[in-house]
């Protein structure tokens, strides 16, 4: 039995873990027409051994979601850097980053996502020194391309002990390959609060639509969420030559519309369960949305801790951080834990064509989305642009108000 067997329970994540087990390299992956991640098997090089079906969610009957009837055993904080100049730097309040730093130091080797602007693509890579998870910071909100990460996991899994830093679906692959080859409880994984990832011809047209903006020219850094309007709002910048070249206004920012769409995400984000169990992951960390730092523009961690292991690693970063107690009932409120996502199958379908027809813009694959909504939503991207044009200071003081 491999990963094409037809018992399959749902879709496939674009984990990339199959291929990486395979020990006769007989998966390759490879971007699907509709633009995710998908394993090719090459029937003549199966043996049929059955490891990569394993290691797979599409599987596994057995995955449970986790009831906050069950936080016992959770810890949950609030944490905001103490450092001003790391916050600008980080996509939330910080945690990931410190985590990578700490686990670097204790000697694991930790598999992180970068962004290469020679592939054009976010990847899963291995660092083993400090300036090497510098790259880590910042989320860059498209499925990696995990391929190498993993193999390199697989074949030094004896003798190296890693931290894994990854979505819930990377984590959960992780976890079933250690376990499976007993090393589980020499390494340390991270996860993340996840929404889902949207087809990379999103971002292909979207980096393109930049590349031409700034002459084509070299991408020193993309930050997908940019603080340049607050930690709450979603701007993406580019830094050319030392400078920050591009900064999504609202006017540009198809990329945001389309990812919280829901319409383009994976078909596996939809009724993913894997963001909704904390059973695989050691500590999970996301933005603390939410009233209690609802004006706050630096950024704010929300951190569950759910094993032995991750209360002694966040008890060695804690000193960096403010943090404040909470639980997951509070963390959870404005996340997609939980949830499942219903997009119209037809609207779906027209958007993904869209989005692969070289013909078409990203500004037309928006715009079809829009037809279907209704008042709500013109209202919110008004409100969008009011708050673009206004002072930061202004939209800050008038959102305290509201
Ligand atoms: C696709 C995606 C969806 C997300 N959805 C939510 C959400 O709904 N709610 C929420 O609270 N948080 C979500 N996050 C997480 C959030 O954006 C921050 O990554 C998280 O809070 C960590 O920020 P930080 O300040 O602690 O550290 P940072 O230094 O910003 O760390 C970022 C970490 O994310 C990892 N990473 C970056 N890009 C990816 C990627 N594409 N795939 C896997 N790992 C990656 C890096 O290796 C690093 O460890 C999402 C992240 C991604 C990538
Ligand atoms: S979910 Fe992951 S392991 Fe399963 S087929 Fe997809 S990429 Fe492979
Ligand atoms: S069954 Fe074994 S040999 Fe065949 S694709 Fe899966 S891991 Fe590779
Ligand atoms: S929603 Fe689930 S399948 Fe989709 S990216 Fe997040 S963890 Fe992976």
């Amino acid at each position: 039995m491999n990963i094409t067997d037809k018992s399959a329970l749902r879709g496939c994540t674009s984990c990339q873990m199959c291929a990486a087990v395979c020990h006769s390299n007989a998966i390759t992956i490879r971007l699907d027409g509709d633009g995710f991640y998908r394993p090719y098997v090459d029937a003549d090089k199966c043996t049929d051994c059955g490891l990569c079906a394993k290691v797979c969610y599409k599987f596994d009957g057995g995955i449970k979601m986790t009831s906050l009837d069950d936080e016992e055993g959770i810890d949950v904080y609030s944490a905001q850097h103490l450092s001003g100049s790391l916050l600008k730097k980080v996509t939330s309040g910080g945690v990931a980053d410190a985590l990578a730093k700490e686990l670097t130091e204790q000697g694991y080797a930790c598999i992180g996502v970068v962004y290469n602007d020679d592939t054009h693509r976010a990847e899963h890579v291995v660092a083993h020194t400090l300036a090497e998870t510098d790259a880590f910071r910042g989320s860059k909100y498209i499925q990696p391309y995990s391929f190498d990460g993993f193999k390199y996991l697989v074949k030094n899994a004896r003798t190296e002990k890693f931290a894994v830093f990854g979505l819930p679906c990377h984590i959960y692959a992780a976890h079933r390959y250690l376990s499976l080859c007993k090393k589980r409880d020499k390494c340390v994984l991270i996860d993340l609060f996840c929404h889902g990832c949207p087809s990379m011809h999103v971002w292909v047209k979207y980096e393109q639509n930049i590349k031409r903006l700034v002459g084509n020219k070299r991408f020193d850094e993309v930050q997908f969420r940019s603080k340049v309007k607050g930690w709450g709002n979603f701007h993406v910048a580019v830094m050319v030559d030392g400078v920050k070249a591009f900064v999504s206004s609202p006017g540009q920012d198809e990329f945001y519309s389309l990812f919280f769409s829901d319409h383009v995400l994976n078909d596996a984000c939809a009724s993913c369960k894997l963001r909704s169990t904390m059973a695989y992951t050691d500590i999970r960390v996301g933005d603390f949305w939410g009233k209690r730092f609802l004006n706050d523009t630096k950024g704010v961690s929300a951190v569950a801790i759910t094993s032995e292991r991750g209360r002694q690693l966040f008890a060695s970063i804690k000193g960096q951080f403010a943090t404040g107690k909470s639980s997951m009932r509070e963390v959870i409120v404005k996340q997609s834990y939980g949830r499942e996502y219903s997009p119209d199958p037809e609207l779906r379908k027209a958007m993904l064509g869209c989005l692969r027809d070289n013909n078409s813009s990203l500004k037309d694959a928006v715009s079809l989305f829009y037809s279907k909504q209704g008042v709500a939503m013109k209202a919110k991207r008004l409100l969008k642009w009011i708050d673009w044009y206004l002072p930061f200071d202004l939209t800050r003081l008038l959102k305290r108000i509201v």
